[in-house]
Order: structure tokens, then C-alpha cells, then sequence
């Protein structure tokens, strides 16, 4: 009987799937097939695992290969069932005992010469390993920190084939193993003590954080918009450790796990160039579905500088993740979800030109081109933004004076830690967990001001300075008002603070 089975793991989108590989040598001319839907690289599998065999000390079957993947719907992709093909192989061959690879899944590439290679999406995998029953995952070492996020599972690290055979073949002490402990690597974080004046900023960026609120930064270039995004993630709290596993889920399918560093633990940060396609940002490419910007931003800040010149497609689609907050890209080979729960933060020039801003020297834009600009900002965007502040340059004389009362983010992201618990206790119960995300309906039902507080709102409203969407944002803004003071229930004082800052300074394209 020249059959064998291992198994192994398929990745859709970030959700892991068992895959069993079967090989079956059988007398013939020497060939090798392979069936149940692998792409091009799959194919090159076969160079790849007959060369690490052979520079292993192996003996290559010289007779009629045929290797199965099931289950033959599931898209399969890439080098990582290289790690599984040749121990299969070796079974079947006789070279190696079938018992051995029973309970165990492996996943990694082979380089030519035998090498373990890391693979991407090894912390979605091995969740899907541990939910199936494996007990044993093996994977390249350099993958084994990250597997082992994954505490059912009794992780392998490898360096080469030769290791793994030996291993299996139960002939060598495992002298690699156990892999390390995850790292918690810590780098450090841009500062808020390093934004000199900007008080209102400043302020309106505590905000956003304390109440998760969305943020449009509006102002000449030059005023620190951008650095004022950056520090946003520093603000917030550490990501928990389900969220901490979401994260490094996403940034491992997409490739972007630092060596050493196997749990993201602080919430990302993510700034894609106004040129990025609609694939760039929300996910997709030729083939394999990989996870855009607003899936890499899950659970920390996507910042979009320069935000109207964004192509128009490209704002569009922030619509549906920020809607769901998830992403869902459907191939023929099925539907990859990505989680895309992010805080967004645009950042725009006043005018084209970008010149118009402060005391408007030299702008050259006219009335309508500066409309147009603004107007690619559309409606149903901006109307998921609680918080809209004008950022103008600092004078010399403002900086000195505001040396003096700087504070750092850890200073500040005590008081958005203290923000959030109270907003989580007064909306426990519900399906919310920060101001932003409370729907305008309750906030007018269940979680209403102070008896007059929202007189203020009135005359503006009636004007049709503020639209019924508007107030529902005032208010968001006035409870985290509340919550970073420790204030039980809006009054005039948070919500006329509020209506400063929705207003800010920000001209409507409209
Ligand atoms: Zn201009």
C-alpha cells in the first residue's frame, strides 16, 4: 500500500480551514499530479519539495506521484503545504511511518535546500488547527512564536526537513524545541508632548479617543495634521487580548508580522497615499483577496491626509466597513471577510493649492474650484464624523506660551481610559461600547441631555446651520465631554462645548 495523509491549512480571507493531503504512489512512468484546486504555486510545489527531499538525504519516489488536497472546493494558495507534501510523500514511499503524522498539521514552505520557511497567516491557521482537534502543529521556527498564540496547541517549530524527519521519525532529541515565549516587543510611540501649541487639536484628538469618535482635521498644510493622527493609537487603550488576536490575524494573512514580534498588542496605525486603488484600501488584488488598509487599521486609526483627493470610488467604499466593520470580498472561489472596525481620521487642505487657509495669502483657487475640492468629501461620509476641527499654523508667540502646558499621551490616555469605563458602564447592556457608536435615536430616547441643555441647539437648527444628523453628533461629543469629566448627564456647558467643536472652524462644501 503506497498511501499516505497529513493535514494541513487553507486560508480564506482570515478564516483557517483543514485541508487533508493525500499522496499515492503507484508504479508507472514518473510523474507527479496534483488535484483538488491548487493554483500556479502550488504547482511549483513540486519543484520546490523534490529538491528540499533530495538536499535532505532523501530518496525521491521515482514512480507515479499523485497528491490530493481535499476538501477540492477550497481555494488553496501559495507555499505553505510544502511543510506537509513532503513527510506525505516519504509516507507513502515507505520512507517514513504513516502513524507518525496522525494528529499532527503542518504548514510552512521548503527553500531548495530542505530550509524551513515562514509562512503568512499562521495565527488564523493554528486557531483553525486547535478548533478542529489537531493537537501538534508544526510550522518553520521562524513562525513558531506567533502559533503559539494559540494555547491548545502543542507547537513544532522546525528549521529544515531534516529536522521535521527526525522528529517524526522519533530519532533526535527535539534540540529546538519548545519555541520561545511570545515577545511583547515594545517600540516606542510618537508623543503628544511633541505637538506644541494646538490646543483645541489636542483637545478634540482626547476626545476622539476618549469617545471613539471619527475626526476631519481641516487646515493649511503645515499646521500638523499628520502629526497630530499619528498620535492618535498612542491615546487609545492597549488592544485586549481578543482584539490583539484579531489584529495580528489580519497583519499575518497580510504579511506584515515584524520577526519577533508575534502579538500586535497597540492598536495600528494606518495611512494609505491618496493614489491607493479601491483594492488597496478595502481589500482585494488579482487571486488571493488580501486585506486592505481599513482591515489593517481594524481595531487602531486609518488616516486618509489629503482626503478630497481620494479618488471618489475609493471614499465610496469606506461606506460599507464603516458601516459593518468588516469587509467582505467575493471571489468565484467564495467570500473572504476581513474585520475593518477602525477610527477613521481625514485630513484636508482648505483649498486645492492649499494656501487659503490663516490669512489666505497667495491662493489662487477659485470660489468653485475650492467648492469642488471640498465637495468630494461627500455627505454620508462626513455625517459618520462627530468631531470637525479647524488646525490653524502656530504662531512663535502661541508655541513658547504653550510649552509650558504640554502634556504627554501617557498623561492623557489615563484620562481616555477613565472616559471609556464609564461610558462602557452606562452603556452596559447595550450593544455599544463607545459614544460613537450609539445611534442617534437613543441618544434622543434613552441617553437624553439635561432638561434644557440642548436649548443652544435650537436657533441653529432652525436656521439650518445644523441638520437633525448634526445634533445627533453634538450630542455623541457632549457625553464623552461628560464621561472625561466625570460629569453624569450633559448639560448647556458639554453641549455648548460640544457645538464648538463640531463646528470648529470647518467650512461646509455645501
Ligand atoms: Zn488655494
Amino acid at each position: 500500500v503506497a498511501l499516505a495523509r497529513s493535514r494541513s491549512v487553507a486560508l480564506v480571507g482570515v478564516e483557517g480551514h483543514l485541508v487533508e493531503v493525500e499522496a499515492d504512489i503507484a508504479t508507472g512512468l514518473p510523474g507527479f499530479t496534483m488535484v483538488g484546486l491548487p493554483d500556479t504555486a502550488l504547482q511549483e510545489a513540486r519543484d520546490r519539495v523534490r529538491a528540499a527531499v533530495v538536499n535532505s538525504g532523501e530518496a525521491w519516489p521515482g514512480r507515479k506521484i499523485t497528491i490530493g488536497l481535499s476538501p477540492a472546493t477550497l481555494p488553496k494558495r501559495g507555499s505553505s503545504f510544502d511543510l506537509a507534501l513532503a513527510p506525505t510523500i516519504l509516507a507513502a514511499s515507505g520512507e517514513l511511518p504513516p502513524a507518525a503524522l496522525a494528529d499532527v498539521a503542518l504548514l510552512g514552505e521548503l527553500g531548495l535546500d530542505g530550509r524551513a520557511r515562514p509562512v503568512r497567516g499562521v495565527l488564523p491557521a493554528a486557531a483553525a488547527a486547535a478548533r478542529a482537534g489537531i493537537a501538534r502543529l508544526v510550522v518553520a521556527r521562524g513562525n513558531a512564536a506567533e502559533a503559539a498564540l494559540v494555547p491548545e496547541l502543542d507547537i513544532v517549530g522546525v528549521r529544515s526537513l531534516r529536522q521535521l524527519l527526525a522528529i517524526l521519525r522519533g530519532e533526535e532529541p527535539p534540540e529546538d524545541l519548545p519555541p520561545p515565549a511570545p515577545l511583547d516587543h515594545e517600540e516606542p510611540v510618537a508623543d503628544l508632548a511633541d505637538v506644541l501649541g494646538q490646543p483645541t487639536a489636542r483637545h478634540a484628538l482626547e476626545i476622539s479617543a476618549a469617545g471613539g469618535h471619527h475626526l476631519y482635521l481641516y487646515g493649511s498644510p503645515g499646521a500638523g495634521k499628520t502629526m497630530l493622527a499619528e498620535r492618535l493609537p498612542g491615546l487609545l487603550p492597549r488592544l485586549d487580548h481578543g482584539a490583539a488576536l484579531e489584529v495580528t490575524a489580519v497583519h499575518s494573512v497580510a504579511g506584515l508580522l515584524e520577526h519577533g514580534r508575534p502579538l500586535i498588542t497597540r492598536p495600528p496605525f494606518c495611512a494609505p497615499h491618496h493614489t491607493a486603488s479601491v483594492a488597496a484600501l478595502v481589500g482585494g488584488g488579482s487571486g488571493f483577496a488580501r486585506p486592505g488598509a481599513v482591515s489593517r487599521a481594524h481595531r487602531g486609526v486609518l488616516f486618509l491626509d489629503e482626503a478630497p483627493e481620494f479618488h471618489g470610488g475609493v471614499l465610496e467604499a469606506l461606506r460599507q466597513p464603516l458601516e459593518s466593520g468588516e469587509v467582505v470580498i467575493v471571489r468565484s472561489a467564495g467570500a473572504a471577510r476581513y474585520p475593518a472596525r477602525f477610527q477613521l481620521v481625514l485630513a484636508a487642505n482648505p483649498c486645492p493649492c492649499g494656501r487659503s487657509g490663516g490669512k489666505g495669502e497667495a491662493c489662487s483657487c477659485t470660489p468653485l474650484a475650492i467648492r469642488r475640492y471640498l465637495g468630494r468629501l461627500s455627505g454620508p461620509l462626513l455625517d459618520r464624523i462627530d468631531l470637525q476641527i479647524f488646525v490653524e499654523p502656530v504662531s512663535r508667540a502661541a508655541l513658547l506660551d504653550d510649552r509650558w502646558h504640554v502634556e504627554s499621551s501617557a498623561v492623557v490616555a489615563e484620562r481616555v481610559a477613565g472616559a471609556r469605563e464609564r461610558a462602557a458602564a452606562r452603556l452596559a447592556g447595550t450593544p455599544w461600547r463607545t459614544n460613537a457608536e450609539v445611534p442617534g435615536g437613543e441618544l434622543r430616547r434613552r441617553f437624553r441631555p439635561q432638561p434644557r441643555a440642548t436649548a443652544l441647539l435650537d436657533q441653529p437648527l432652525q436656521r439650518g446651520q445644523l441638520t437633525a444628523r448634526g445634533v445627533d453628533r453634538v450630542l455623541r461629543v457632549a457625553w464623552t465631554l461628560c464621561d472625561l469629566s466625570a460629569v453624569a448627564r450633559p448639560g448647556l456647558a458639554e453641549v455648548g462645548m460640544a457645538l464648538a467643536l463640531r463646528h470648529g472652524g470647518v467650512v461646509s462644501a455645501a
